[in-house]
């Protein structure tokens, strides 16, 4: 039985006011047309189909795209109804919504606590004012700490998605980014890496020599500092990197910045090559990894990196990956012989 799964409807924001350098969301949204009502209801209809066959325990409509309380509060009502309306019928059991930290207000939290939402996800980005600017949010961080603490006020579980290597960042100030949201102590956080998208500003920016993105080694170390910061404090990190969608993915619109279908997965590796690694001795021949079945291709390592790894490094010794079902989730043994 699968605890929990999200049934994502992606919501171009037509008519943002904003333009932040790197997001595309105005070529999408001119290319697409407006997501109808009737699509909503065949793709939760769709997903439904599945998760109920599965006996899946909580199910969570989430809206994704854009920022959900900047479009116009008709069509915010229209969404939300829908969705309301699987949930009062028992179908679903949670919705959740993203939107900018400036776009929250008490009537905004009002309204989307009369329809039920659980979960608002803040795009904050990061909280260096410096890189706000140089990516032309149009906040500052003020109004991150000021939205979250409205948030949780109202009773919402607080979500917070940060970016790594958008322009004026550094490793020092991503990592301040994730200590800072650690402080807020969200319930959950992804943590995205800056992609140049083709038709942004950050394209033209990167042409022109003003912005170079990261490497995927420095991104991955980034990457894992910020996840550790936020694991140990509590806070669930749902996702890292970006999915592989219609938009994004290698030979789409990826102009530069080292996409990675499996960068999750890298980042997670290598925390856990860092955790095996921890409890070798000096004196072992044979070192035997257990986790349980989850967790096993994260341990092995994307292409078996991880394996690899540690053969090259030991090279007398042996080094074997196993599953030892009784083991609780991210929970790593190593038996050195
Ligand atoms: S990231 Fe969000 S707020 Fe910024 S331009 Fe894109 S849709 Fe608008």
């Amino acid at each position: 039985m699968k605890k929990h799964a999200n049934i994502p409807i992606f919501l171009p924001h037509n008519g943002c006011p904003n333009d932040c350098v790197f997001c595309n969301q105005k070529i999408i949204t001119a290319r697409l047309n407006p997501i109808s009502k009737e699509e909503i209801i065949h793709t939760i209809e769709t997903y439904l189909s599945t998760l109920l066959m599965r006996n899946t325990e909580t199910i969570e409509i989430a809206f994704f795209g854009g920022s959900f309380t900047g479009i116009p509060l008709k069509e915010q009502e229209t969404y939300l109804r829908i969705a309301k309306d699987y949930m009062d019928r028992g179908l679903i059991h949670k919705i959740r919504l993203s939107t900018r930290p400036d776009y929250i207000d008490h009537n905004i939290l009002k309204h989307l606590k009369d329809f039920g939402v659980s979960t608002i996800e803040l795009g904050a980005q990061s909280f260096d004012d410096v890189v706000l600017k140089g990516s032309n949010r149009g906040h500052n961080s003020q109004i991150i700490y000021e939205s979250s603490e409205m948030i949780k006020e109202y009773g919402f579980k607080l979500g917070i998605q940060l970016m790594v290597g958008l322009p004026g960042d550094t490793f020092e100030k991503s990592v301040e980014s994730a200590q800072k949201t650690a402080e807020i102590n969200p319930t959950d956080a992804r943590i995205y890496p800056t992609m140049v998208l083709s038709g942004t500003e950050l394209e033209r920016m990167y042409k022109r020599g003003q912005y170079k993105p990261m490497d995927i080694h420095a991104a991955i170390e980034t990457t894992k500092q910020m996840y550790l910061i936020l694991k140990t404090s509590g806070v669930n990190v749902i996702r890292i990197g970006l999915k592989s969608t219609d938009h994004i993915g290698p030979g789409k619109e990826v102009v530069a910045g080292e996409y990675h279908p499996a960068f999750g997965q890298l980042v997670e590796s290598e925390v856990i090559k860092e955790i095996l690694e921890g409890q070798l001795s000096e004196n072992f021949e044979k070192a035997v990894f257990y986790c349980n079945n989850r967790n096993l291709s994260n341990m092995i390592g994307n292409r078996k990196s991880n394996k690899t790894y540690f053969e090259k490094k030991y090279p007398n010794k042996v080094f074997e990956f196993k599953v030892e079902e009784k083991l609780e989730d991210e929970v790593y043994r190593v038996e050195l012989k």
